[in-house]
């Protein structure tokens, strides 16, 4: 995905980092394609995170964290539309709580233009929305994405999340989603 959302976490990340103030980094597991507990993005920067699982109850794992660490300012937390809706609202009660901002970083829809689950919570849940933008080959906003396989053909069914293919993901406007156009 090119929309340069891992490339805003990681400079958040750093601009924390840059003030003396400590971070939490975390990731689904479900999200293996970097190394289960690598950020990266396309501009070289990197950071480690906590891979968890879908069970992970993050309003007690980052209590202890917390605990452990009072320096911790940040929660940031990568491919955000992997998680369960009920780890969204773990997040939300996070912030309410332990007075302490959660970054998200995810997708609205998958490839099939379907919200992804956690997403739906996000956008309940969330004080606040920023829109990451980028653009489709046409040069309109993309706000859906295509999936296309190896030998180059636009995939519209199947599982929501392919683990270890060689898909790939564009960013398209919506009428070249639906036009199924690269
Ligand atoms: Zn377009």
């Amino acid at each position: 995905m090119n929309a340069g959302k891992s490339t805003s976490l990681l400079q958040s990340n750093y601009n924390y980092n840059e003030r003396g103030m400590n971070t939490l980094l975390l990731a689904p597991s479900v999200d293996t394609r970097y190394g289960a507990k690598k950020i990266t993005s396309r501009i070289g920067l990197q950071a480690d995170a906590t891979a968890f699982s879908p069970d992970e109850d993050l309003y007690q794992f980052i209590k202890q964290e917390l605990d452990k660490n009072s320096n911790i300012k940040c929660i940031l937390l990568d491919e955000a539309q992997f998680i369960t809706k009920k780890q969204v609202q773990q997040l939300a009660y996070v912030t309410d709580d332990f007075n302490i901002p959660v970054l998200a970083y995810g997708l609205r829809t998958d490839y099939m233009g379907e919200p992804f689950e956690a997403s739906k919570y996000f956008l309940a849940l969330a004080d606040q929305l920023i829109e990451l933008k980028t653009i489709c080959h046409c040069g309109r906003k993309a706000t859906m994405v295509l999936r296309v396989n190896d030998q180059g053909e636009i995939v519209r069914k199947g599982e929501q999340v392919a683990m270890g293919g060689n898909e790939s993901y564009i960013p398209v406007c919506r009428k070249h989603f639906r036009e199924g156009k690269l």
